[in-house]
């Protein structure tokens, strides 16, 4: 088959601090399934991130091509950390060393294609809005827990950028000033505890205070190790039902719960999506985290529930996301 130039389909990349993933689809569908995919590893080094950009994008056009005949006629990326409106990545704490990069003018001058670039999150949240657990909802929020915390928004059926671009940090919104230090500088950022990275700093936290064993269940699974603790070990202790995992789970959820009451009393939200990593183990604390969301939304008697629910679209989130928002803006 020949190759319609300037066809219907997009490519939607997300860049990770680990992967990079990308799909190719036909933004007329109504389904998140892509017409091709793949992931590769995120390489270190401005150069060598635009070439892995540049280079999967060319790969998904051809297989694309080869298996419906149509050509790429726009390509989304997310990136990890603050887009302008330009496409450029101004900064983001998981990319040392990639600072203040024109993504989309360098990708769209390689590629030959109109590139559109927004927060990794901003995608995954935009991805939800229209194929996932979020569709059909037109103020919305999501959270994605992984790392640390992203968040994406939705108003009046659109994406929330800001002013310049950077709507949509909630991971860096302090909840404690006295709290743990954050990689961004200040201390008690929300993502410090509500994120993975936050739910092993509950459990060694939990066995310093002494309200969680020093030894056995999640500390055991961690090789013994306190220091070594990590999220993994604790949701492992807690599907095996050790009573100190399932506090440590109960606190998590509490956590997530407070700030997510926070960004609802000011957003106004008709629906709360927690996506990201983390989320695939959100039976263990979801419950705990609705129940908080509804004690502190205010007038919580007074107003319609949130409804608070797990993502639907997975990994592919940021990258589905990135491309029908490419398909919206080009
Ligand atoms: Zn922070």
């Amino acid at each position: 088959m020949s190759a319609v130039p300037g066809g219907p389909l997009v490519v939607g990349l997300d860049l990770g601090g680990t992967k990079l993933l990308g799909v190719a689809l036909d933004p007329g569908h109504q389904g998140s399934e892509a017409v091709v995919e793949d992931k590769v590893a995120t390489p270190s080094g401005t150069t060598e991130v635009l070439d892995a950009l540049g280079d999967l994008a060319e790969d998904l056009r051809r297989r694309a091509r080869e298996a419906t005949g149509q050509d790429v006629r726009a390509v989304g990326l997310g990136a990890p950390g603050l887009v302008d409106r330009a496409g450029t990545f101004r900064y983001g704490p998981n990319l040392p060393g990639v600072v203040g990069v024109p993504l989309a003018a360098e990708l769209g001058e390689r590629l030959g294609l109109p590139v559109v670039v927004d927060n990794d999150a901003t995608c995954a949240a935009w991805g939800e809005h229209e194929r996932g657990a979020a569709r059909g909802r037109n103020h919305s929020l999501v959270v994605t827990l992984g790392t640390g915390i992203g968040g994406g928004m939705t108003v009046k059926g659109e994406p929330l950028r800001g002013a310049y671009g950077f709507a949509g940090e909630p991971g860096h919104m302090v909840v404690d000033p006295n709290g743990p230090e954050c990689p961004c500088g200040r201390r008690g950022c929300w993502e410090r505890y509500a994120s993975g990275t936050g739910m092993g700093w509950l459990a060694r936290e939990a066995v310093r205070l002494g309200t969680a064993p020093a030894s056995g269940g999640f500390v055991e699974l961690a090789g013994g190790s306190v220091e070594a603790v990590r999220g993994e070990h604790v949701v492992a202790a807690a599907r095996a039902g050790d009573a100190a995992a399932l506090a440590v789970l109960k606190t998590f959820g509490d956590w997530l719960g407070l700030g997510l009451a926070n960004l609802v009393n000011i957003l106004d939200s008709e629906i709360v999506v927690v996506g990201g990593g983390v989320s695939e183990e959100a039976d263990l604390f979801l419950d705990h985290a609705r129940q908080r969301l509804r004690e502190l939304a205010l007038g919580h008697e007074r107003r319609p529930r949130v409804p608070l629910v797990a993502a639907r679209l997975g990994e592919r989130a940021g990258a589905v996301g990135a491309a029908l928002l490419a398909a919206l803006r080009t």
